[in-house]
This record gives structure tokens, C-alpha cells and sequence, in this order.
């Protein structure tokens, strides 16, 4: 089996071919992303692996398709860069690894929010410059304060019960409710409007589909609380970011701790830090003091990386072996 990736960074190269050693495969790893324009690169190859922000829409799968090109390993959770009924039509099945580890994206998304609270990134920046004055160092506690999960599958129970550590109340909204894990942990679920209005804290851990596309937007914010915090390590597009910003700039919420954005195709992965960033709002984003970003590397722990390459290649053996395909999306 020929595999191709897409979008590899050097801890994909490093983790996969170690892992490779028990499967063999013949692997060709790129740096650049998957597009109309890249698509190329996958002729002579049998199976295409890829990453959040490769574009595998109409046109590239059908560009793969014509390659004889069946099978897409997605070597993260989400799909939502995926068209898979086009993927469907054409006969290409997309495989991917649901929970590869759910506490390393939760934690991170405590982590921003605690360095967002405490001004973090200000004093280290003051430390590390031997000036240890603490004016306008003052932050926030968590405790007593009530935390909202938007979306309480694997990483929002796990986010919950972080901010349950801190001594949070916890409310939680969900189009599933699960019903029994509120009861055992004290949770209780609200309707959406509830959740923008009650919460300190929303942290978001939805997909991004259709029905959640901008989900944080205007309205919602206006129904914010004026001092509300919201963590979004799932999707950039949950969020209407010129929304975000334009609420941040008047003061209509506290503060964003973000790890995805909804432009980020364009700059994460990327160093840009010498070039000029034509996207004027996350420009700004990163201007604002209670504004807290990372490039999209929640899931990027060591666990997590070896549960992926495992997962990937478990996958792509089983699509091999022509055995059922449990982590298979439609
Ligand atoms: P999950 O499938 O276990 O949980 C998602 C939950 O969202 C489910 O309970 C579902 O019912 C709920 N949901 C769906 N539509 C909703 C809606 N309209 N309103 C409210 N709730 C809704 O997924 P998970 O493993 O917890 O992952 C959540 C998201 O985190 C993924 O979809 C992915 O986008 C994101 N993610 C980000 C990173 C990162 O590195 N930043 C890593 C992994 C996953």
C-alpha cells in the first residue's frame, strides 16, 4: 500500500514512522496542504491521508477518485473539510480517529483559559525582562462562577469536570442530552439561550456542521453576559470571528481563548511572522489583551500523536484486510 500524506508537520513524519514499523506501508509524507492544486500529487498512490484544513471538496475527490484513489484516512476527529456525500457517490470511503484523546484537547483548553483569567502571557512577557511589577496584573477566580459546555460528547464531559476541579457550576447545552452523566456529575441542562445568558464561561465542543456554522454570532453574543469568557478549541466557524472581534472591541464580553479560528486554512501550520497577514481580524484578535490564541494545537500532545499514527494505520490496515470499518464516516 502506497500511502500519501498531506499537511505533515515533523512530529507527523516522526510519530508515523515509527509506528510504520509493525505496518510497513510505503509512506510519502508532504508539508503542503491538499487542494485542486496538490491533488496531482496523489496519482500512484492507494490511500490519501490528510489533516483539518485539506480541502477535500467536489472537485479533489474527484480528482483522487480518477486516480483509483478509495480510501481517505482523516488522521484527526473531524470531518466537517470533508464533502462525504460527493465522497460517497464516488465510492471513496473516509475513515478517521473519533477519540485519539479527548483530555489532551480539554486540557488545553483549561490551559488557555486559565492563562487568559490570570494574564499569563503579560507576566511571563514582563518576567521574562526582570520586571516583575504586577499593575495591571490583576485576575479572575473561576471558583463559584458557572461554567457552559456548548455540546457535551467525550471532550465537553471532560472540560466540565475540569471546571467542576475548579470549583465551577457547570450548565450544559446539547442537542443529545446525556441525561445520566448530568445526574452523576451535577450538570444540568439548559436551552441555548439559558447558556449564553447563565455562563461566564462557554466553551464550545460542537461540531461544526450546518446547524452550528456561526453559532456564536451577534445574537448570541448580545445575550452574553458583558464579562463572559469563550473558549473554543473545536471549530474556527463556530464562531462569527468579525462578530467576536467587534463584541471584544465594545466591551460586550470579557475575553476569547481560542485555538481554532475561521480563516485559519490560510496561516496555521505556517510562520508568517515575517510576512504581511492580510486577514485584518485576526490581525486585530491578536492585538487585544483578552484575547488569548493558539494555532490549532489542542490535540497536539504526545499521547494523542501516538494514538493518532496507531489509529490511522489501524484504519487503513483494516480497508486492507477488507474487514468492517468501525471508525468509518458517512
Ligand atoms: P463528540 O462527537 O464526542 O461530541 C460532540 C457533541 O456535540 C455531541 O454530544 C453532539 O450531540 C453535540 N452537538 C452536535 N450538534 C450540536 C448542536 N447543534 N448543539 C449542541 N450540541 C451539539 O466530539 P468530541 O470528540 O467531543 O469533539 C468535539 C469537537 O472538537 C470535534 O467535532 C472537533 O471539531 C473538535 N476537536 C478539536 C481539536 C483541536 O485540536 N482543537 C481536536 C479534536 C477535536
Amino acid at each position: 500500500m502506497r500511502i500519501i500524506f498531506y499537511s505533515a508537520e515533523i512530529y507527523d513524519k516522526e510519530v508515523f514512522t515509527k509506528v510504520n514499523e509493525k505496518f510497513g506501508y510505503d509512506i510519502e509524507f508532504y508539508e503542503c496542504c491538499l487542494d485542486r492544486k496538490t491533488a496531482a500529487k496523489a496519482r500512484d498512490f492507494d490511500v490519501v491521508c490528510a489533516f483539518v484544513n485539506d480541502k477535500l471538496d467536489e472537485k479533489v475527490l474527484t480528482i483522487l477518485s480518477s486516480f483509483g484513489i478509495q480510501l481517505v484516512a482523516m488522521r484527526c476527529a473531524g470531518y466537517d473539510n470533508v464533502n462525504t456525500e460527493i465522497a460517497n457517490e464516488l465510492g471513496i470511503r473516509i475513515v478517521r480517529v473519533p477519540d485519539y484523546s479527548p483530555y489532551a484537547v480539554a486540557e488545553h483548553g483549561a490551559a488557555l483559559l486559565l492563562a487568559l483569567i490570570r494574564k499569563l502571557p503579560q507576566a511571563c512577557a514582563r518576567a521574562k525582562n526582570m520586571n516583575f511589577e504586577l499593575g495591571g496584573l490583576v485576575g479572575r477566580e473561576l471558583h463559584g462562577l458557572t461554567a457552559g459546555i456548548l455540546g457535551t460528547g467525550k471532550i465537553g464531559q471532560i472540560m466540565a469536570s475540569i471546571l467542576r476541579g475548579f470549583g465551577m457550576n457547570i450548565i450544559a447545552h446539547d442537542i443529545i442530552e446525556d441525561t445520566k452523566w448530568a445526574k452523576e456529575n451535577d450538570v444540568k441542562y439548559v436551552d441555548l439561550e439559558d447558556l449564553w445568558q447563565k455562563s461566564d464561561v462557554i466553551s464550545i465542543h460542537c461540531p461544526l456542521t450546518v446547524e452550528t456554522r456561526h453559532i456564536v454570532g451577534h445574537a448570541a453574543i448580545r445575550s452574553m453576559k458583558n464579562n463572559a469568557i469563550i473558549v473554543n478549541v473545536s471549530r474556527g466557524a463556530l464562531i462569527d470571528s468579525k462578530a467576536l472581534l467587534h463584541a471584544l472591541k465594545d466591551g460586550q464580553i470579557g475575553g476569547a481563548a481560542l485555538d481554532v479560528y475561521e480563516g485559519e486554512k490560510e496561516y496555521f501550520f505556517k510562520d508568517w511572522s515575517t510576512k504581511i497577514v492580510e486577514d485584518d481580524t485576526l490581525s486585530r484578535l491578536m492585538t487585544l489583551p483578552n484575547v488569548i490564541m493558539t494555532g490549532h494545537q489542542a490535540f497536539l500532545t504526545d499521547n494523542a500523536l501516538m494514538n493518532i499514527a496507531n489509529t490511522t494505520l489501524e484504519n487503513i490496515k483494516g480497508f486492507e484486510n477488507g474487514s468492517e470499518l468501525q471508525n468509518e464516516v458517512s
